[in-house]
């Protein structure tokens, strides 16, 4: 095919409509129809990356293969295309000045006044087009942070117009994701606030071509005709978009509704295939009627926030799928372990997920509860700080050395079992700076690990400062907890297992990152069988 054809994806009337889901669906579609396609998120916001983010601020931060800290929309991405985003997916307004005020400092402006239009504006219009030029895709789908009408989201549209407008006809479109709200007092859906957030897109020299409606009502012929006559589109450009009980229905109902099919017109595309969507339906076939039930308690400090576990909870449904099991999640807030909430809630549960995170908070909730797994045998996966507090609660019960920790939680302690990594220790500036993405992790033989892999040599993401100190290795293994999983150059330890124990396995990694539909993740599959593996012995134990 010629040239890439570019989708924008706005959003109107409300933030939180789902702008990532619907663009991974339309994504899905065109990808299942033979099209090789891509989503990039533009985020408004002044951090260079999500990277420093608090999770309460904006959910979990997303880590890809490229050691990129982005946003959590990269995450569904991934795991609906199968496809390995990067750097290039994510842009924000920090690194978009971040890189304009580099290239003044450098006089690449020659004198020039250097401002929003056309100098930021052209920088928005190059990441844009980076992913295009690659070479890689046929189509790019960028979805535009922010709701029209904020101001920090104004250099974007206006980048957007002028795109529109260069790349010309056919080659570009915008799809415009609004609400339609429901106003039960008239008993009504009301199209009046998405009629004027596509005014408010017009102000700005954009029209929307294709509108998807989030709506909790089904949207009646009359409805569409009305939306169609007041906000400029074709009547099959209406599209709705109501409310699912999965992420995962949304690319069959955006085929029913034939966005990929208005999208493709509007491209001058051809139709190719009918999208191939069968493994997908055979994963929603099984993630709707699991066999069995299991109960997963996840120990962290954002349980508040779901958004903040994103990838972990995602993976959960991918592996619960692979097994036909259900998995209910249960919140468990590190903060507040108590005695009684070991034994009137842990203890019943079928398995334990200790967290990742960083600083002191909540974490000796999470030794507590590693301490009671361990002594009950209760499959236990600790990911990152998880695993970290795996090797503490150890040394300190198992060894004895009461004190152990962690630096980053007691810089002076006696025992420091986990320690910054030496190439941390010279690192000042918090942003990008932690050991990021894709590493390599030689697996040993004759470990649960590499029962679980099946391979000698695996690759995955991390995100960290801190690390299981080598000096205690020796000590350590020898009392029981053994490092399976070794980086192949430096030896850092990726991977720790308890020798007696059915189920316990703490990771350096994030094994959630790499989970998708299509792939769903060995280590997530192993473990929702572990958990119900437990479960069935537990009841045939009462039962004897
Ligand atoms: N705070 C720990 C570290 O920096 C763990 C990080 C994490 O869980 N992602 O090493």
């Amino acid at each position: 095919m010629a040239d890439t054809k570019y989708i924008f994806v706005t959003g109107g009337v409300s933030s939180s409509l789902g702008k990532g889901i619907i663009a991974a669906s339309l994504a899905k579609l065109l990808q299942a129809r033979g099209y090789k396609t891509t989503i990039q998120k533009l985020d408004p916001y002044i951090n260079v990356d999500p990277g420093t983010l608090n999770p309460y601020e904006h959910g979990e931060c997303y880590v890809t293969d490229d050691g990129a800290e982005t946003d959590l929309d990269l995450g569904h991405y991934e795991r609906f295309l199968n496809v390995n985003t990067s750097q290039a997916n994510n842009v924000t307004t920090g690194r978009i000045y971040q890189s304009v005020i580099e290239k003044e400092r450098r006089g690449e402006f020659l004198g020039k006044t250097v401002q929003v239009v056309p100098h930021i504006t052209n920088e928005i219009k190059e990441r844009i087009q980076l992913l295009g030029k690659s070479g890689d895709f046929d189509i790019v789908i960028t979805e535009i942070g922010g709701t029209v009408g904020d101001i920090e989201s104004l250099p974007y549209i206006e980048a957007v117009r002028q795109l529109m407008w260069e790349l010309g006809d056919n080659n570009a479109i915008v799809i415009h994701l609004t609400l339609i709200p429901f106003l039960s007092a008239a008993g009504e859906l009301k199209t009046k606030p998405t009629q004027h957030s596509v005014k408010t897109l017009m102000e700005s020299g954009i029209k929307a071509d294709i509108l998807v409606c989030r709506t909790e009502h089904e949207l009646s012929d009359d409805l569409r005709d009305k939306l169609a006559l007041f906000c400029n589109v074709k009547r099959e450009a209406v599209i709705q978009s109501i409310d699912a009980s999965t992420i995962y229905d949304v690319p069959n109902m955006m085929l029913d509704e034939g966005l990929d099919l208005v999208t493709l017109k509007k491209l001058a595309l051809p139709e190719q295939q009918e999208p191939n969507l069968v493994n997908w339906n055979k994963f929603l076939d099984r993630h709707k009627n699991p066999k069995n039930e299991v109960h997963i308690g996840l120990v962290g400090k954002y349980v508040e926030l779901q958004d903040s576990y994103k990838s972990i909870l995602e993976a959960f449904i991918h592996a619960g799928a692979a097994n036909e099991v259900k998995v209910t999640v249960e919140y468990i807030h590190s903060e507040y372990i108590t005695e009684k909430v070991l034994k009137d809630k842990i203890a019943n549960l079928d398995g334990i997920l200790v967290a990742p995170g960083f600083g002191e908070r909540g974490i000796e909730g999470k030794i507590r509860t590693i301490q009671y797994i361990r002594e009950n045998n209760i499959p236990f996966l600790g990911i990152c700080l998880g695993m970290q507090m795996a090797v503490i609660e150890f040394a300190r019960n198992v060894l004895g050395l009461k004190e152990a920790n962690s630096t980053e939680m007691n810089s002076g302690t006696v025992h420091p079992v986990i320690d910054l990594m030496d190439e941390q220790k010279d690192i000042t500036h918090m942003g990008g700076t932690m050991r990021l993405g894709a590493w390599k992790c030689a697996v040993k033989e004759d470990s649960m690990a590499h029962r679980i892999y099946g391979e000698t040599l695996i690759s995955e993401r991390h995100r960290h400062r801190y690390e299981f100190n080598d000096k205690y290795r020796k000590e350590i293994e020898a009392a029981g907890l053994k490092a399976t999983g070794l980086n192949p150059d430096t030896g850092l330890v990726e991977i720790v297992e308890l020798a007696d124990h059915p189920w316990f396995i703490g990771v350096q990694y994030h094994p959630e990152y790499k989970s998708t539909v299509a792939n769903p993740h060995p280590l997530f599959v192993a473990f929702v069988e572990a958990t119900l593996n437990y479960k069935t012995q537990k009841s045939n134990a009462t039962l004897a």
